[in-house]
């Protein structure tokens, strides 16, 4: 799951093969960009912004890039095979002379004036995973909403950027708080977010996203991806629910257990009214 980790790995990768070189070529097999022609274009840098990836050119444009749920950004050598996925899948290609670039299932992929990159991304919040990562901007933002439920406040990319479902789960699980818990509710706001993040900087420098220690499958998350099994601490089955507003609901696994304190006292009676959790839907 492409989270800021896997952005920042990309944009590392992208980084050491394209910064300071020409493209060659290009291709954006969008409709809007498919006259866009980069050939010859020199490329600064790329850098992530939140989940967002920036690559800055010489000409003093910045293609934006994002992977959503199933993006990704394969590099190859001239004349290799692309195996990252079905040809209809590519969307953009930047080659030099000495990489090829291809951009598979990439969305929201737009170019402006690097002067203007804010319009695409200044809306955004302190980056977990920035060099100018600032948590008490972050907890500023987390609490202009005290009714919000955290484990919708903490994935809004407007009070914090970089986070994405997997470590919104597991550092819930970790300091004990439940996804429906009132951000006011929530005992060391500083304490959760240090955790996500934490556990971002551990992963982000290999493509495994692991918050236990452990990298072998089925071994590698405390509750994302476990619904029914044993809690790793307790034993009490997780539980898999969607939680967020319509149209952008998440699944959010927890342990009724181990994530009691400051549940909801009954989430499938609190519902519809503003301010109010929403109706919890389990999958059973
Ligand atoms: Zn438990």
């Amino acid at each position: 799951m492409p989270e800021g980790d896997t952005v920042w790995l990309a944009a590392q990768r992208m980084n050491t093969a394209l910064a300071g070189t020409t493209l060659r070529r290009s291709e954006f097999r969008l409709p809007q960009l498919a006259a866009l022609d980069l050939s010859g274009t020199t490329v600064r840098e790329v850098v992530p912004r939140g989940k967002h990836l920036l690559i800055r050119l010489g000409d003093g444009r910045t293609l934006r890039t994002h992977f959503r749920m199933d993006g990704s950004w394969h590099i190859y050598r001239p004349g290799a095979k692309w195996r990252g996925s079905p040809a209809y899948d590519i969307r953009v290609v930047l080659a030099t002379d000495e990489w090829e670039c291809v951009g598979y299932r990439l969305h929201d992929v737009d170019i402006v004036p690097t002067a203007d990159e804010d319009r695409l991304v200044g809306h955004l919040g302190p980056d977990v995973l920035g060099p100018d990562w600032d948590l008490e901007e972050a907890l500023r933002r987390l609490r202009e909403r005290p009714d919000e439920q955290i484990g919708v406040a903490i994935l809004d990319q407007r009070n914090l950027a970089g986070i994405g479902n997997l470590y919104k789960v597991e550092s819930l699980f970790l300091v004990g708080v439940h996804p429906w818990a009132r951000v006011a509710d929530v005992p060391d706001l500083a304490a959760l977010v240090e955790r996500a993040r934490t556990l971002m900087l551990a992963n982000r420098h290999h493509p495994e996203q692991s918050t236990t220690g452990v990298t072998r499958r089925g071994q590698d998350h405390w509750v994302a991806g476990r619904k029914g099994r044993p809690c790793r601490r307790c034993g009490t089955p997780i539980l898999l629910g969607e939680q967020g507003p319509p149209t952008q609901e998440r699944v959010t696994w927890w342990c009724p257990k181990c994530q009691a304190a400051h549940s909801p006292v009954d989430p499938q009676a609190r519902t519809g009214e503003p301010g109010r959790p929403q109706p919890v839907t389990l999958y059973r």
